[in-house]
């Protein structure tokens, strides 16, 4: 075993025409574009290396050092980088850094986008900002994209996209063909990834969702990042935030009840908005929920320690209603607020659950969201297998 694996490693030599990684791109960029640049299909490229893996079945921006060491020690060389270099350009090094080592064997790691595959195929499509896209030999697409917490491009300020603006699928350049040559292309309609000229409103810059941006961004680079007055570390800081998000999804699903009464009475109007169609997690919304979302969470983070006491009182708000679900932990960081608020001792309740009850209709309306969801990645993968020989 030892020897076969010494043997390929000897095949594996730096690629004769040079595709550099480069210093913010994502490993899928990277080898898409060293396919192309080689004149093959991705898939070709990819079997001809490492023939037991169907790679793209894969996250492949998180790295194959937690699946097969050899295949990513491989892919540094084609990169012509050092082991450890090409190591820190992986989604997992990014969980490494959140703390979030223990959940490496899970499908998604936290505050990344998950590329929801079924087979090659993925539902949500890669982010990416058509200008950064727009010329052909310097279009790559950047790990940083791939983060939750990123919607705009800081660079032309404009809103990320994830679908062809031509004909609305889902970008998947994992599932361009050879011919296409460069990146910036959709694999269904072939068409160069453009602009669309006539809604510019799905560009426009949200002014709180793009200070949450900013500063989680900030906050991933040093270490540690502000709250209620006070320094806190990272996971704390993201922590708080995972929370505020919720106490948002919360108050928007009903404005008039205590949550929303709350945000209403620190001045946020949670009637504003639409609530999340599927309830999954932040993570695999789409865009324009999770601006909406991010952009409520850290108008949260505005308010301090005396207000949250003062207002939760003249609602009502007890430690009790922030402990909605089972087992819920509340975040370090807002403990000097929660500790500060009366709890009421319930008696424990017969469960009284009948299966008869019927569903609120709220969350029947979610399952129906997420049945279609579900049913539109079938129809995109048969469309795309009939167009698609594997
Ligand atoms: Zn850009
Ligand atoms: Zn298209």
């Amino acid at each position: 075993m030892q020897k076969q694996e010494s043997l390929q490693s000897n095949r594996i030599k730096p690629l004769t025409i040079k595709t550099p990684l480069y210093y913010d791109e994502s490993i899928s960029s990277w080898l898409i574009r060293a396919a192309l640049n080689q004149g093959c299909d991705i898939l070709t490229f990819t079997q001809f290396y490492w023939p037991d893996y169907r790679l793209w079945t894969y996250d492949v921006d998180k790295g194959f050092n937690h699946i097969d060491g050899q295949v990513h020690k491989d892919m540094a060389i084609l990169a012509d980088m050092h082991y450890r270099a090409f190591n820190s350009k992986t989604l997992m090094s990014f969980a490494e850094r959140m703390g979030l080592s223990d959940s490496s064997k899970q499908i998604n790691i936290p505050w990344t986008q998950p590329l929801t595959k079924r087979n090659r195929r993925a539902l949500l499509g890669y982010q990416y900002c058509p200008l950064c896209m727009h010329s052909d030999k310097e279009a790559r697409l950047k790990l940083s994209w791939r983060f939750t917490w990123t919607l705009y491009c800081v660079q032309h300020q404009i809103r990320l996209q994830s679908t062809c603006t031509q004909c609305e699928q889902p970008y998947q350049p994992q599932l361009l063909e050879a011919n296409m040559r460069y990146i910036n292309h959709c694999h269904s309609c072939k068409s160069k990834l453009a602009q669309a000229t006539d809604n510019q409103s799905s560009y426009l810059l949200d002014d709180y969702s793009y200070k949450f941006q900013r500063m989680a961004s900030q906050v991933y680079v040093d270490g540690f990042g502000y709250a209620l007055g006070k320094k806190i570390p990272m996971q704390d800081w993201f922590e708080l935030i995972s929370f505020y998000v919720n106490i948002v999804r919360r108050a928007v699903s009903k404005p008039d009840y205590m949550f929303g009464k709350l945000l209403n009475s620190f001045g946020i109007n949670t009637a504003t908005i639409t609530p999340p169609k599927t309830g999954l997690r932040l993570d695999q919304l789409p865009i324009d929920e999770r601006i909406e979302l991010l952009g409520f969470a850290i108008r949260l983070n505005d308010i301090d320690v005396s207000t949250w006491i003062r207002k939760c009182e003249e609602m009502h708000v007890t430690q009790n209603s922030f402990n909605w679900s089972k087992g819920m932990l509340i975040p370090e960081a807002f403990k000097p607020i929660y500790e500060q608020l009366p709890f009421t001792k319930v008696q424990e309740r017969k469960s009284n659950k009948n299966l008869n009850t019927p569903r609120a209709p709220e969350s029947v309306m979610k399952l129906w969201e997420r049945l279609k969801r579900k049913t539109e990645m079938r129809e995109l993968y048969d469309q795309d297998r009939l167009n698609y020989k594997e």
